[in-house]
C-alpha cells in the first residue's frame, strides 16, 4: 500500500476590510490513497475553505502542504505543476462548473490535452474518452459524447464533472458537498461511483459534507469541523456511532435519518443556536456558547487534542481525566 499524505496546518485568512476571518484554525488532515475522509460540518464552518486551500486556490497564511513527504511551494516549480494535476475539485454544482457552451467532449478533450493525455491521433483520443465515460458509468459512451450539459440530468453533469477531473489521472479528489444539489434519489449512485473510484484508482477522497448520516456510510474516516477547527475525528463507525465531541453528538441527534442522504433544504442547521463569528469567535473552547455541558474553564482555555481509543480523538475538555491521554495540541504534526 502506498500512502499518500497531504498534510495542512492552516492560518487565518485575510479577508477584505482589514479583518481577519479565522476561517482555518490549526488543521491538520492526513489524506491517504484508497480512502475517503469526511468533512463534515455546519455551513460556515470553513470546510469549503480546506479543500480550497488544499486546491490551491488561495494561499495559506500559515502552514503547509505536503504530498508524498515532500512540501508543496504554492506557485511554483515542478512540484506545484503536479500537485495541482494531481489533486483535482469537484464541485457541488455540477452545472455552474460545466460550461453550456460545450460538449461533453469538448470538456473531457480539454482536460486530456491539458493533461497530456489524450493520445496521439483521432482514434485514440475517441478510446480515451470512451474510457473516461465508462469510468463514470455513462455507457454507452457515444450517446454522450455530443450533448451539451443542458441535456443531461444533474447526475449525469456530475458524472462529468468527475470524468472531466479523472482526465488528469489524480490521486486525490476533493469533493465539496458533491450530491447535495442533486436529487435525492441519484445521491446514493453518485456516492457508489466516488467509492468504486477510490478503490479501483486508488484514490484519496476528501468528502465535505454538511450530513453526517452520509459520512458514516461513505467515509472511512470522518472529521468534525467546527468554527474553523476541527474538534472530533476517528474512523467513521466509531465517530458516528459513539460521538466523543457535544457538537458531533448536536449534529447526530438533529441528523434525520442516518439511512437516508441528507436533504438539499437541510443545511446542517442544528436546533440549539447558531455558529459563531469567524471574524471574533467566541474565546476558549469555540463551541461553549452552546455547548450543554460547558464548565467554567471551557470559557477560556482552548481545549487540545485528547486522544481516546481507537484512534478517535476529541478536542474538549470533558476527555481532560485520568483514563485518556492528552495528545499533541493540533497544530502539531501527530
Ligand atoms: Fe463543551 Fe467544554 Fe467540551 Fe467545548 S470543551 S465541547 S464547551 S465541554
Ligand atoms: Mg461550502
Amino acid at each position: 500500500t502506498k500512502h499518500f499524505p497531504v498534510r495542512r496546518t492552516a492560518g487565518d485568512l485575510v479577508a477584505r476590510r482589514h479583518r481577519t476571518v479565522h476561517a482555518v484554525d490549526d488543521v491538520t488532515l492526513e489524506l491517504r490513497r484508497g480512502t475517503v475522509t469526511a468533512l463534515v460540518g455546519e455551513s460556515g464552518s470553513g470546510k469549503s475553505t480546506v479543500a480550497r486551500l488544499l486546491a490551491q486556490l488561495y494561499p495559506l497564511t500559515a502552514g503547509e502542504i505536503r504530498m508524498g513527504g515532500t512540501a508543496v511551494k504554492a506557485g511554483r516549480g515542478r512540484s506545484f505543476r503536479t500537485y495541482v494535476k494531481q489533486v483535482q475539485l469537484i464541485f457541488q454544482d455540477p452545472f455552474a462548473s460545466l460550461n453550456p457552451v460545450h460538449t461533453v467532449r469538448y470538456h473531457l478533450t480539454r482536460a486530456l490535452r491539458i493533461h497530456g493525455r489524450a493520445g496521439s491521433g483521432d482514434a485514440e483520443l475517441e478510446t480515451n474518452l470512451a474510457a473516461l465515460l465508462e469510468r463514470v458509468q455513462l455507457t454507452p459512451p457515444h450517446q454522450f459524447l455530443d450533448k451539451f450539459p443542458h441535456e443531461l440530468s444533474g447526475g449525469q453533469r456530475q458524472r462529468v464533472a468527475i470524468a472531466r477531473a479523472l482526465g488528469a489521472d489524480p490521486q486525490v479528489l476533493l469533493a465539496d458537498e458533491p450530491v447535495s444539489m442533486l436529487d435525492v434519489s441519484i445521491r446514493l449512485g453518485v456516492l457508489n461511483l466516488l467509492r468504486d473510484l477510490k478503490e479501483r484508482l486508488s484514490l484519496a477522497i476528501l468528502y465535505i459534507t454538511h450530513d453526517i448520516a452520509s459520512a458514516r456510510y461513505f467515509a472511512d474516516t470522518t472529521l468534525v469541523m467546527y468554527a474553523g477547527r476541527i474538534v472530533e475525528g476517528g474512523d467513521s463507525e466509531t465517530v458516528t456511532q459513539h460521538p466523543a465531541h457535544p457538537y458531533t453528538q448536536l449534529l447526530i441527534a438533529s441528523a434525520p435519518d442516518p439511512d437516508r442522504v441528507a436533504d438539499e433544504a437541510d443545511q446542517g442547521e442544528t436546533g440549539s443556536g447558531e455558529p459563531p463569528s469567524l471574524i471574533t469567535p467566541p474565546a476558549g473552547c469555540r463551541f461553549h456558547p452552546r455547548c450543554p455541558k460547558a464548565m467554567e474553564r471551557c470559557r477560556t482555555a482552548l481545549p487540545p487534542r485528547f486522544d481516546l481509543a481507537d484512534g478517535q480523538w476529541a478536542a474538549c475538555w470533558l476527555y481532560d481525566g485520568a483514563t485518556v491521554q492528552a495528545a499533541d495540541a493540533p497544530e502539531k504534526e501527530a
